[in-house]
């Protein structure tokens, strides 16, 4: 099968920062597995069902990408796929410190696999979930950050919420 890399998150939902990421893996990696995480301490706007399914819709064009959800230990994911790599984006300096910290500690859980961190493009840089979601609630167009398909899913779950 190659050289399978995991691409671990909440995605909720995915946004163009994210399918760029999978996008330039997927030239890298034989086989990328975008993994939807379903144990989460994160209050999210869609269930993990939702999630994966829009992950899907908006990465089928690539033909060596696959979206799977996961419980439990990311660790214990990547080991029962035979991954050799877990993929992060960095977006900042700001997101190293915690995500250096999250590498060392998938090293000593999973020592077959490494980190490989991909820097987001620079105009995506700005473009995280938890924001998405935020100006989707507020009635604020998203519909240059992600997939037609999550713009109307987040107006669908988000846009109406203050009229209710
Ligand atoms: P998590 O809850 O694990 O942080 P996210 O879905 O928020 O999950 O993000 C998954 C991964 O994608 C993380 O490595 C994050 O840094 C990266 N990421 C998120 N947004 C962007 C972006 N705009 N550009 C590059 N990487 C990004």
């Amino acid at each position: 099968m190659g050289t399978i890399a995991i691409y671990p998150g909440t995605f909720d939902p995915i946004t163009k920062g994210h399918s760029d990421i999978v996008a330039r893996a997927a030239g890298i990696f034989d086989h990328v597995i975008l993994a939807v995480a379903a144990a989460t301490a994160k209050n999210t706007a869609f269930s993990t069902d939702e999630r994966v399914d829009l992950a899907r819709q908006v990465l089928a064009e690539h033909k060596n990408v696959e979206v799977r959800r996961f419980e439990g230990l990311l660790a214990h994911f990547v080991r029962d796929c035979g991954a050799k790599a877990v993929l992060r984006g960095l977006r900042a300096v700001s997101d190293f410190e915690y995500e250096f910290q999250l590498a060392g500690m998938n090293k000593k859980l999973v020592p077959e696999a490494d980190t490989v961190f991909l820097p987001t493009t620079e105009n995506y840089s700005y473009i995280s979930s938890s924001l998405i979601r935020e100006i989707a609630s507020l009635g604020g167009n998203v519909g240059e950050f992600v997939h037609p398909i999550v713009h109307a899913a987040l107006t669908e779950r988000l846009g109406k919420r203050k009229k209710a």
